[in-house]
């Protein structure tokens, strides 16, 4: 059964970047049709992404909660897990978030057609679902396909002990040993859910530090921490991998690596993520695809063909859910006559691991990469009322300043809730403040934001007797 509809804005993909730009389609007055070829809205951050891993995230903190006021003589005793629970807690978070993008859809008349869709032409789009094709005609597409975890050809992936990032979140069991291969925000994020859980973790990372984007004294108060849980494998790599009947064994090769193959009851690949740009025919619209799979676009998101958009994922990095959902909106105000661009300054990066790293503008690494001249300032919260008398000392707030006019130009917080605290900095940044403007502005007490205050007078040089 076929059947064809026509509409002037068409959006391929229901992650965040694609539901915010249909949203914003709608809202603006046109005629808007999603695509999506999952149930549910909401792509892989809302289900096997940001928000399952974060509500995993969450238990995990409050059985490490509990072990830390242990120490000060309250004791809960060993948690005991019942997975099936834990699964449909994280299931009705997914639930909660998903169906209420069901509602906003209807609720502004964003017909969703489910089914894989693939370009027909410049004006044409052929989606196969369960009920047959349903061809969508359209004066403008938004290309919002996300991306896919890298697989490796030497991995036997097929086998149900080697698990991507989804498999990880499915919480079918607490491996007795799992390997986390790559020690990026993602596979980071699911290690400490599953050492919280019980698991034995190891990490192994080719590049001398984990979450290689950030700056080395920010992962350096991280990496303190985590390897009292973790087994850090740093400046190693996996050679081999081999799928026998009593675990999987991994050969390694590089500083840390094992001299025998390593057995393992799992293995999550977390060695990043690759565009859907290939998968959805954008020749036959005469949309360029580069070799990797991603699709470029201009400021306004518009890819070489005048009438078609790109957003999220598939544009490039940094691949981000917030990063989506602005691209969404400008391209959905571009298609309706608006004169927007997406420029922002600044984009934050957060691995919501135990202590939070979280970053925003540039690095050091990137100024210097840049010649830009700067100078930093830290805050560490062992001098932090509110940080030592929760637990919490473990941590650093950085800013880095502009040389020349002591503007704000990057800022980093590691440290419990750092990805929370940061919101000030990007605000900073954008604003164009300088070290006085935040010196001067009178941060609560006892709160661990002061500390961002504290670094601006550290850089102003009115604090300076830190631990
Ligand atoms: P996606 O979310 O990938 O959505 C694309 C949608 O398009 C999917 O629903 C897919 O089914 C659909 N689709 C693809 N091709 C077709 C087709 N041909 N026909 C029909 N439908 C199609 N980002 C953050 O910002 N914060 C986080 O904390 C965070 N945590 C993460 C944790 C994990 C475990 C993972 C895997 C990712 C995480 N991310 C996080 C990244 C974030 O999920 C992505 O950046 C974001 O989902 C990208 O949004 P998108 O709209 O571009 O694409």
């Amino acid at each position: 059964m076929s059947k064809e509809i026509s509409t002037q804005v068409v959006v391929l993909g229901a992650g965040p970047a694609g539901y915010s730009a249909a949203f914003r389609a709608a809202d603006l007055g046109l005629d808007t049709v999603i695509i999506e070829r999952f149930d549910t809205l909401g792509g892989v951050c809302l289900n096997v992404g940001c928000i399952p891993s974060k509500a995993l995230l969450h238990v995990a903190k409050v059985i490490e909660e509990a072990k830390t006021v242990a120490a000060h003589g309250v004791t809960f005793g060993e948690p005991q897990i019942d997975l099936d629970k834990l699964r449909s807690y994280k299931e009705k978070v997914i639930g909660q978030l998903t169906g209420g993008l069901g509602g906003m859809s209807k609720m502004r008349k964003v017909d969703v057609v489910n089914g894989f869709g693939k370009f027909t032409g410049p004006n044409s789009i052929a989606v196969e679902g369960k009920d047959g094709t349903t061809i969508v005609n359209f004066e403008h597409a938004i290309i919002a396909a996300g991306s896919r975890p890298i697989q490796l050809p030497f991995i036997p992936h097929e086998d149900p002990r080697i698990w991507d990032s989804t498999d990880a979140l499915e919480l079918k069991e607490v491996p007795g040993k799992l390997l986390v291969m790559g020690g990026g925000i993602i596979g980071l994020e699911m290690g400490t859910v599953y050492s919280s859980l019980g698991s034995e973790i190891d990490v192994v990372e080719m590049f001398d530090q984990v979450i290689p984007a950030a700056d080395k004294d920010v992962v350096r108060i991280f990496t303190k921490k985590i390897k009292k849980k973790f087994n850090l494998m740093l400046e190693t790599k996996v050679t081999a991998v081999e799928a026998k009947d009593d675990g999987i064994y991994v050969t390694m090769e590089g500083k840390k690596a094992p001299a025998e193959p390593v057995r393992y009851d799992a293995v999550l690949v977390a060695i990043g993520r690759t565009p859907n740009g290939k998968s959805l025919d954008a020749e036959k619209a005469g949309i360029k695809v580069d070799e990797r799979g991603f699709i470029n676009v201009d400021k306004q998101m518009r890819t070489n063909v005048n009438n078609i958009f790109a957003i999220g994922d598939i544009v490039g990095q940094p691949m981000l859910a917030h990063k989506g959902v602005h691209e969404g909106h400008v391209a959905a105000e571009v298609i309706s006559g608006l004169k927007h661009f997406f420029d922002p300054k600044v984009i934050p990066s957060i691995a919501y691991t135990d202590p939070e790293v979280a970053w925003v503008g540039l690095t050091e690494k990137e100024a210097k990469e840049q010649g830009i001249a700067y100078e930093t300032a830290t805050f560490p919260w062992a001098a932090s009322g509110r940080a030592i008398a929760s637990d919490a000392s473990d941590g650093m707030t950085k800013l880095i300043f502009d040389k020349e006019t002591h503007r704000v130009i990057g800022g980093a917080i590691v440290g419990v809730n750092g990805g929370e605290l940061l919101g000030e900095i990007g605000l900073a940044i954008e604003m164009g403040c300088d070290a006085e403007d935040l010196a001067l502005t009178i941060h609560a007490h006892p709160t661990l934001h002061e500390s961002v205050g504290l670094a601006a007078e550290v850089y102003e040089g009115s604090i300076t007797d830190l631990p």
